[in-house]
């Protein structure tokens, strides 16, 4: 048996089941609303509500909680199904509809009308707030609160027949207009919509409020936890009286925590939605979006996103998570099992004068100095390579340990170069090529100890390699907070300009020539990269999905 998480959720239920509360079942159920794509916060109650579940001997039900059907699409339901399962738990056959329970939210809506605990209100939404009050003030009632029951029941029915038009009526709890808790001053419970609902179609035109319908839902489901975020703290009264006022028999205990927050990024839908319908990104599935098809495809694992979800553990308190700690997840997953291989994405070519034109030699490369576990291969060498730009300096500051003229480096798996002559653009002064002598007693291997040097580079050989596309990304926001309203900017002011960097002229060891979309493996000194979607057998495309550079303190 798995050892139990410590969080205080976990502690509620070793309590309820110790004491055989719920005949000693654990039901909980992760109920995303099908109006976007899911992102990282989702992950979290995701791993959270599947995880109680796994670890109690209990199950755990996918709802889909439609019941605006303004905003909700087919599509989402689909891509929320493949993020579920891509995270890796299953729901077997326990997938539900909010909309699946319309007919029975509508009887119980009218057995409180019987009993005197709901009314039809014909006051404007502008002036059920005005009737509202405030936190400080009480709340008016509405001269329409004590229509009788037939007269409340005659109009429910004729709401639900479509009799009225769009927004003139609603369905309103009756509770306490003076009550300390705004939710509890006579809640809307339904109201007049037309809108073609993407699975009742034009069925009907009156549709429960998500207060009234959730806990409902949660019931009929007969869930025992309905765990949720700490903004619901405060509905948690009104959930409680729904299901008192229809006096059911499976009364599942409301549990709010601190949703997740993740620094230079933000998580909501509708913001997300607000970038992928600008244009600012290019698609919910972005590398750059915080949606789990946008980490999926930047090349994150589900291990490692589980592992996070982990280690950020479960509170009360609202925090905003350090971006680097999710970074620092992938990384170490990545640093198991990515083989090591060689990419020069921005390449400056080198000739090895006393290295015999024509010869190619095959060197000895593992894919993991610490892991002899996972393999080498073959890396052809020749007379002309590629070094990367930046390793080579004509006037090199100080610590510069790569090439630069008169200086030696090695060439990772091959042999130690000195650099003899720079040949520059004659106009431009721009560095072409460099001229340099290979040791042949140098080979790796084979005489690496002969002699040492203190920097090492990557490279790939001119007549062997591949050409690719690499994207390099940053954060999406410049800010730690972007969703911050009390500075007074909008989320999209602190978009990075420079999220997204394009190379198109990458060369790559030949090996990884046909490798397929969705293959991993760690550049040496660049990272960790992902081969692209779009990529296909003529075109090798690769996301950078996070640099070695590890900033996550511990
Ligand atoms: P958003 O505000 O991003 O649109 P939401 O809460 O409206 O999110 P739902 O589809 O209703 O989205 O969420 C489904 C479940 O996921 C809910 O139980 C919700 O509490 C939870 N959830 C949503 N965002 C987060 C988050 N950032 N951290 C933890 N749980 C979250
Ligand atoms: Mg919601
Ligand atoms: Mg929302």
């Amino acid at each position: 048996k798995p050892e139990l998480p410590s969080n205080f959720i976990q502690n509620i239920i070793t309590e309820d089941l110790k004491q055989n509360k719920n005949n000693g079942r654990v039901q909980t159920r992760f109920p995303p609303e099908p109006n976007g794509y899911l992102h990282i916060g989702h992950a979290k109650s995701i791993c959270l509500n599947f995880g109680i579940a796994r670890d109690n001997g209990g199950f755990c039900n996918l709802r889909f909680d439609d019941t605006n059907p303004s905003k909700e699409e087919v599509e989402y339901v689909d891509s929320i199904k493949a993020d579920v399962q891509w995270l890796g738990f299953d729901w077997d056959d326990r997938m539900f509809y909010a909309s699946d329970y319309f007919g029975r939210l509508y009887d119980y809506a009218v057995q409180l009308i019987k009993s005197g605990k709901a009314y039809v209100c014909d006051l404007s939404a502008q002036e059920i707030k005005d009737y509202r009050g405030t936190l400080t003030e009480p709340g008016r009632d509405s001269p329409y609160r004590n229509r009788s029951v037939e007269e409340n029941l005659d109009l429910f029915e004729r709401m639900q027949a479509g009799e009225f038009p769009d927004g003139s009526r609603v369905l309103r709890a009756k509770i306490d207009m003076a009550s300390p808790n705004l939710n509890m001053r006579d809640p809307v419970l339904y109201r007049i919509l037309r809108a073609t609902h993407h699975r009742t179609g034009d069925k009907w035109c009156i549709y429960p409020m998500y207060d009234y319908a959730h806990p409902l839902s949660d019931s009929i489901e007969g869930v025992t936890h309905s765990i949720c975020t700490m903004e619901f703290e405060d509905h948690r009264p009104l959930y409680d009286w729904v299901l008192d006022a229809l006096e059911l028999e499976c009364h599942p205990q409301q549990i709010e925590f601190a949703r997740l927050n993740l620094s230079s990024t933000v998580m909501s839908k509708r913001k997300l939605r607000i970038l992928v319908e600008q244009g600012y990104v290019n698609g919910w599935d972005d590398p750059r979006m915080s949606t789990l098809s946008g980490l999926r495809r930047r090349g994150y694992t589900p291990e490692a996103i589980r592992d996070f979800c982990d280690r950020i553990g479960v509170a009360k308190s609202n925090s905003i998570v350090d971006i680097a700690m999710l970074e620092h997840c992938i990384r170490e997953d990545l640093n198991a099992r990515a083989p090591r291989v060689m990419a020069v994405l921005r390449p400056l070519k080198v000739v090895i004068d006393n290295y015999p034109e024509n010869q190619v030699e095959e060197l000895d490369a593992e894919y993991n100095q610490e892991n002899p576990a996972m393999g080498s291969r073959k890396l052809p060498f020749s007379r002309v390579v590629y070094i990367e730009q930046e390793d080579f300096s004509e006037n090199p500051p100080k610590k510069f340990f790569r090439l630069a003229p008169g200086r030696e480096v090695r060439l990772k798996h091959a042999y130690i170069i000195k650099c003899e002559r720079v040949v520059k653009d004659e106009t431009t002064g721009e560095i072409i090529e460099l001229h340099c002598t290979y040791d042949p007693e140098t080979k790796s291997g084979v005489n690496a100890d002969v002699r040492k040097v203190k920097g090492t580079l990557h490279w790939v050989s001119a007549a062997h390699a591949v050409t690719a596309e690499v994207r390099l990304y940053d954060h999406l926001f410049t800010k730690d907070n972007p969703e911050d309203a009390r500075e007074g900017v909008d989320f999209k002011d602190c978009l990075n300009e420079n999220s997204l960097e394009v190379l198109t002229d990458c060369l790559l060891e030949p090996g990884l020539a046909g490798a397929l979309p969705g293959s991993r493996c760690q550049f040496l000194r660049h990272g960790y990269f992902i081969i692209d979607i779009e990529a296909n057998e003529n075109r090798l495309v690769f996301n950078r999905i996070v640099s070695l550079k590890d900033s996550w303190a511990k």
